[in-house]
């Protein structure tokens, strides 16, 4: 097969990506080239008419027939960003969303102690436990995740992103956890109904049922971790939860039912109910 351009890869690969159905065929096409030639995003702009050499075009129509197929780019590339970090992901996690950096927000929004103890339940890639540790290095972060693929993928982020005030451990919730209090206890759960339709398209399909599906109208989880977080908490201290959009007023019922103080919930940036937090 003879050399394309750049240019050429490009607006061939967006062709197909668009009658294969994606949403965002230019930014698929783009991720993957750069990934391929590892190079940033003004090399082609600047040089749109170089070829492509044969080996690295193998290798873009190989992802390329992968992504027509609907595997997520985060899978074929092997990162996401989230935060200010790039993390390493694989088909063992949740591919971290940029609806969860609202629950990161939140968290360093409220008055915590300056070297404040902290939770994260259910911690995947390690994307909320590192994006708060790289933020307050005085913290002392506990992330735990019931899969031990995950707990690998985590600590591998941990030490590529070198943050050294998170410990990682397996752990079913906090069956692992030892008997402590901390200032806070952060989650993004599963959250989402076994019935949803959402569940057969896009990204979620390529991603473990047990990072994502909960029972009882995906509440489950949320109402377990509510349920035990309190002998973990100190006086004052502090759960936050990211949940589905129609889930807020269910989080609140169920924080009230466990006797919680200061319920409230934020929003994300499309202005949908995301994160909802209360006091011990
Ligand atoms: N926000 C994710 C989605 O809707 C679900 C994440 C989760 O269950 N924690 O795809």
């Amino acid at each position: 097969m003879s050399l394309l351009s750049i240019a050429a890869t490009l607006q061939r690969a967006i062709a197909e990506l668009r009658s294969a159905g994606s949403e965002s065929p230019e930014l698929d096409a783009q991720v993957l080239l750069r990934h391929v030639l590892q190079c940033d995003r003004s090399y082609f702009f600047t040089w749109p008419e170089r070829d492509v050499p044969a080996a690295e075009a193998a290798q873009f129509r190989a992802l390329l027939a992968q992504r027509v197929q609907g595997l997520p780019i985060a899978h074929l590339i092997g990162t996401r960003e989230f935060w200010s970090l790039s993390l390493l992901v694989n088909n063992s996690t949740l591919i971290p969303r940029p609806d969860t950096e609202i629950l990161v927000e939140r968290a360093l929004q409220l008055n915590l102690p300056a070297q404040a103890r902290v939770l994260e339940l259910g911690t995947g890639t390690g994307a909320i436990a590192l994006a708060l540790a790289s933020e307050r290095p005085d913290w002392q972060i506990t992330a735990v995740d019931c899969v031990a693929e995950a707990v690998a993928l985590a600590r591998k982020n941990q030490q590529q992103l070198n943050i050294p005030n998170v410990a990682i451990l397996q752990s079913d919730w906090f069956s692992e956890v030892s008997a402590q209090q901390f200032d806070l206890v952060i989650s993004n759960p599963p959250y989402i109904d076994p019935q949803d339709p959402h569940l057969q398209q896009g990204d979620v399909r390529f991603e473990p049922r047990s990072a994502l599906v909960a029972d009882n109208r995906g509440l489950a989880d949320i109402e377990h971790i509510i349920a035990h977080a309190k002998p973990y908490l100190t006086a004052n201290g502090w759960v936050l939860l990211e949940h589905g959009s129609e889930q807020a007023a269910a989080a609140q019922r169920i924080f009230e039912k466990h006797r919680y103080n200061e319920i409230h919930t934020v929003q994300d940036y499309a202005n949908l109910n995301r994160v909802t937090g209360a006091k011990a």
